[in-house]
């Protein structure tokens, strides 16, 4: 059984989509402070299968003893944490309590029950302005936030406990830009209040819901002067967490991987390509600069093909378009009305 920390956000439900899939049995903790369990009832839906889900917070030691007690857990993809970087330094202490604390109580609780099989969601935000494109996870780290430190320190840690014990078997998986959705258009990305990033506030404008896209800038050293990121399918991220579990089965250690596809898109790009598929036009501004912003950032995708077997198959054409199906399925994300049935510890 696999512990899926995090379970009902963006990223987390499209995982246990993929894990359902692939029959394994998932019990998700979800404090669901950025998220609701509506993600996870249609998850079920779309596999025809069942989870088990606790509303809990992954900095509960005495909830997750209970929960290692209650099921026989053989490994754990940890996503639980905060993510808005702006937010993080406003309010530093409280993304380092639920980003560090919250793994830090997490390991100590899996080594008390002899689970040391991890993977965790880190980002490609741990190296900073990188001197160079694309990105190989020897490159320098730096973070320059309370967000991007915490997922740094986190990392730290995880590396200095399997120096500690050996027997860890742990993945540190460097996120690059996940968009788009399922493409069911079921389940997508929900963000509370005025989108930070770039494809769900496009998909809001296209949608009649925002009037016109703020382009950050267009005097970066790229192409065409906006900023170059490497935008990755939420449904490849997710298979890239059961590609690193199957890695993990016989390896001890740490394996540190960049998951993105390798290919840098502007957001001009994105902007075209999200017209093309909706039939959509996306107005536009040029704005200046968005303070900590970098030009290009893209990954070398080519340590997760050797050392995971998994590549990124799907294209922006392929994200805009589920993107898009999610935004107009969806126009309000998951609606609050719908029925939920309440959930506890069972
Ligand atoms: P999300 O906010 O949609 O999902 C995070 C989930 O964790 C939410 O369901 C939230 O309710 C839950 N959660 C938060 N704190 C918790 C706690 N203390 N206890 C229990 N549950 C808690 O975010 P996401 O985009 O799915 O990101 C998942 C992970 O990937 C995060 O750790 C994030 O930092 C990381 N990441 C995300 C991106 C991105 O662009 N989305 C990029 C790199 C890394
Ligand atoms: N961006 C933009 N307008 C927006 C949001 C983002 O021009 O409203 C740009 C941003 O400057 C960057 C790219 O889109 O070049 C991706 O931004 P996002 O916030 O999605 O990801 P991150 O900057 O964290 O990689």
């Amino acid at each position: 059984m696999i512990l899926v920390t995090g379970g009902a956000g963006y990223i987390g439900s499209h995982t246990c989509l993929e894990l359902l899939q692939q029959r394994y049995s998932v019990v998700v903790l979800d404090n669901f402070c950025n998220s609701k369990p509506t993600s996870l009832h249609r998850v079920e839906n779309l596999v025809g299968g069942k989870m088990t889900v606790v509303r809990g917070d992954v900095r509960n030691r005495a909830l997750l003893r209970k929960l290692f007690t209650a099921y026989q857990i053989d490994a754990v993809v940890h996503f639980a944490g905060l993510k808005a970087v702006g937010e993080s330094v406003q309010q530093p202490l409280i993304y380092y309590d639920n980003n560090v604390v919250g793994s830090v109580t997490l390991t100590e609780v899996m080594a008390e029950y002899g689970v040391k099989t991890l993977v965790f969601s880190s980002s490609a935000t741990v190296y900073g302005d990188p001197a160079s494109v694309p990105i190989r996870e020897d490159f320098p780290v730096g973070t320059t936030n309370p967000y991007g430190s915490s997922k740094l320190m986190v990392e730290r840690i995880y590396r200095d406990l399997a120096v500690a014990d050996p027997t860890w078997r742990i993945a540190l998986l460097r996120y690059f830009n996940p968009v788009g959705a399922h493409q069911s258009g079921m389940i997508g990305e929900d963000p509370n209040g005025i989108p930070n990033n770039l494809m769900p506030f496009i998909a809001q404008v296209a949608s009649g819901r925002r009037e016109h896209l703020n382009i950050w800038g267009n005097d970066y050293s790229t192409p065409d002067g906006t900023g170059v990121r490497d935008y990755i399918h939420v449904t490849d991220l997710a298979l890239g967490h059961l590609a690193a579990l199957q890695a993990l089965q016989d390896k001890d250690g740490v394996l540190t991987v960049n998951l993105g596809t390798g290919q840098g898109h502007s957001v001009l790009e994105m902007v075209s390509a999200f017209e093309a598929a909706s039939g959509k036009k996306i107005p536009y501004r040029i704005a200046p600069r968005r303070p900590g912003d970098i030009g290009a950032c893209y990954a070398d995708p080519a340590l997760a093909a050797q050392l995971l077997g998994w590549r990124a198959e799907l294209g922006i054409d392929a994200m805009c378009r589920d993107a898009w199906r999610w935004q107009s399925m969806n126009p309000e994300g998951y609606f609050e009305t719908e029925r939920v049935q309440e959930l506890s510890f069972a």
